[in-house]
C-alpha cells in the first residue's frame, strides 16, 4: 500500500496488516477522535468511521480504542464516505501519560510517533524540571525527543538557557526559534522527513499551534475544524489534531495538556536519567535507594558536584510518582480480582443448585 506511505505507512504496519483480505478491508490513520466518532485519513481522503459494536463489545481498556495516530482496519460504506473500524494495528511507539482523573488509568496522546517536539517557551513556562518529566514520557514510548524553545523574542539570556538545557539534561542540540517571528525555523524542518510523524508536546500557551501554523505557511484555525455528522443527524464542529505538511511530514498537535502524569514510564526514567545507571553499578549495595547508603556511587557523584542537585531532587521527584502509581496499579489490580473471584464462586454456586434439583 505504497500509496499510504505520505500517511507514514510503513512495513512495520504492512506486516501486521498481511493477515486481512485487502480486498474487503483497507487501512486509515486516525486524524482526530471527536466526540461520537474518528475522522480517518485514508488513501482518498479524510472520512469519518465509527468503532464496529464487535470491537467495542471486546474492548476492555479506554487505550485499546484507536487513538490519534493509530492505523486502524477498516470497511468502506456510503459511497466510501463512511469507514467501519474493526481493528487497531499494533502500535511502533506511542506517547502515554497518566488519565488526568484520579483513576489509575493509561491515556495514549498520539501512537505511531517518530519524534516528539518538546515545546517549552523562553519566559515563565521555562522549566527543565518539567522537561525531564516530558523526557521520561518520550523515552518510555521509544520516541525521539527533540527540545524546541519558542519565544525567543521575549528572552535576553537564550544562550544561556540554552545552555542550562545542555547541562542539566545532556541533551545536545536544543532548537530555540520564535515562531512568531519565524526566525529559526529551518532547523525544525530539516528535521522532519517526508512519511515521518511529529508530536508537539508542552503545556499550553508554549506556542504549539503558532509553530504548526509558521510550518505550515498557513494560518490552520481556518481549516481546523471538520464537519462531523454525530449519531443524531446534528452537525457538530471538532477540532482536528493530525495535520499534513505539503514537504511531507506528519504533524500531531496535541490541545489542552496541563498536566503530564508519568505512566508506568520506568525505562523513560532510567534514560532520562541514563547517568544514575551508570553510576549506580558502583554502589556498594546492588538495591540501592541512592538516598541514605554508605558507599552509594550516586550519592558520591552529587557530592562531587557532577550531578547537579536540582536534578538529583527531580530524578528522586519522579521516581516517587512511579512508585505511588505502582501501588495504586496493584490494588487496582486486587480489587478486580476479588471482583472476578465473587462472580465465578457466584456462577459456581447456582450451577450446583441447578444440578442438584
Ligand atoms: P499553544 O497553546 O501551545 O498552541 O500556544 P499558541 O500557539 O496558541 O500561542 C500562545 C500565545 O503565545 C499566542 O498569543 C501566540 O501569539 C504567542 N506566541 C507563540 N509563539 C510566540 C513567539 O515566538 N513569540 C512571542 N512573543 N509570542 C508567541
Ligand atoms: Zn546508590
Amino acid at each position: 500500500m505504497k500509496y499510504l506511505s505520505s500517511l507514514g505507512w510503513n512495513d512495520f504496519f504492512d506486516n501486521s496488516f498481511k493477515n486481512f483480505d485487502s480486498n474487503t478491508y483497507k487501512c486509515g490513520r486516525i486524524s482526530a477522535e471527536n466526540k461520537t466518532n474518528y475522522s480517518v485519513l485514508t488513501g482518498s481522503g479524510e472520512i469519518i468511521g465509527e468503532v464496529s459494536g464487535r470491537y467495542l463489545f471486546e474492548t476492555e481498556r479506554q487505550s485499546d480504542l484507536p487513538k490519534v495516530g493509530d492505523w486502524v482496519v477498516i470497511t468502506l460504506f456510503n459511497n466510501n464516505e463512511l469507514a467501519v473500524i474493526h481493528q487497531t494495528l499494533p502500535r511502533r511507539t506511542k506517547i502515554s501519560r497518566k488519565s488526568a482523573d484520579r483513576k489509575t488509568d493509561e491515556q495514549i496522546i498520539a501512537a505511531n510517533v517518530d519524534i516528539a517536539f518538546i515545546v517549552q517557551s523562553l519566559d515563565d513556562n521555562f522549566n527543565i524540571n518539567r522537561l525531564e518529566r516530558y523526557l521520561s514520557v518520550v523515552y518510555q514510548g521509544g520516541v525521539k525527543p527533540v527540545v524546541i524553545l519558542n519565544k525567543t523574542d521575549l528572552c535576553n539570556d537564550v544562550e544561556e538557557k540554552v545552555k542550562l538545557v545542555k547541562e542539566r539534561t545532556g541533551i545536545e542540540n536544543p532548537v530555540s526559534v520564535s515562531a512568531l517571528n519565524r526566525d529559526g525555523l529551518d532547523a525544525i524542518t530539516s528535521m522532519i522527513e517526508p512519511g515521518s510523524t511529529i508530536v508537539f508536546l508542552g503545556s499550553s500557551g508554549v506556542g504549539k499551534s503558532t509553530l504548526i501554523n509558521a510550518l505550515l505557511g498557513y494560518d490552520r484555525f481556518a481549516t481546523n475544524e471538520v464537519r462531523e455528522q454525530d449519531s443524531r443527524g446534528k452537525h457538530t464542529t471538532t477540532r482536528r489534531e493530525m495535520v499534513l505538511l505539503p514537504s511531507g511530514g506528519i504533524l500531531i498537535d496535541t490541545p489542552g495538556m496541563r498536566e503530564l502524569g508519568l505512566w508506568n514510564a520506568d525505562n523513560g526514567l532510567a534514560q532520562t536519567f541514563s547517568e544514575f545507571d551508570d553510576y549506580s553499578e558502583s554502589c556498594k549495595y546492588s538495591d540501592c535507594t541512592h538516598t541514605h547508603e554508605i558507599g552509594c556511587a550516586v550519592l558520591s557523584a552529587l557530592e562531587k558536584g557532577f550531578i547537579p542537585k536540582e536534578r538529583y531532587e527531580n530524578y528522586l521527584k519522579l521516581r516517587k510518582e512511579l512508585k505511588y502509581l505502582e501501588s495504586k496499579q496493584n490494588i487496582s489490580a486486587q480489587i478486580e480480582e476479588k471482583r472476578k473471584w465473587k462472580i465465578i464462586h457466584k456462577e459456581l454456586k447456582n450451577f450446583n443448585k441447578k444440578n442438584k434439583q
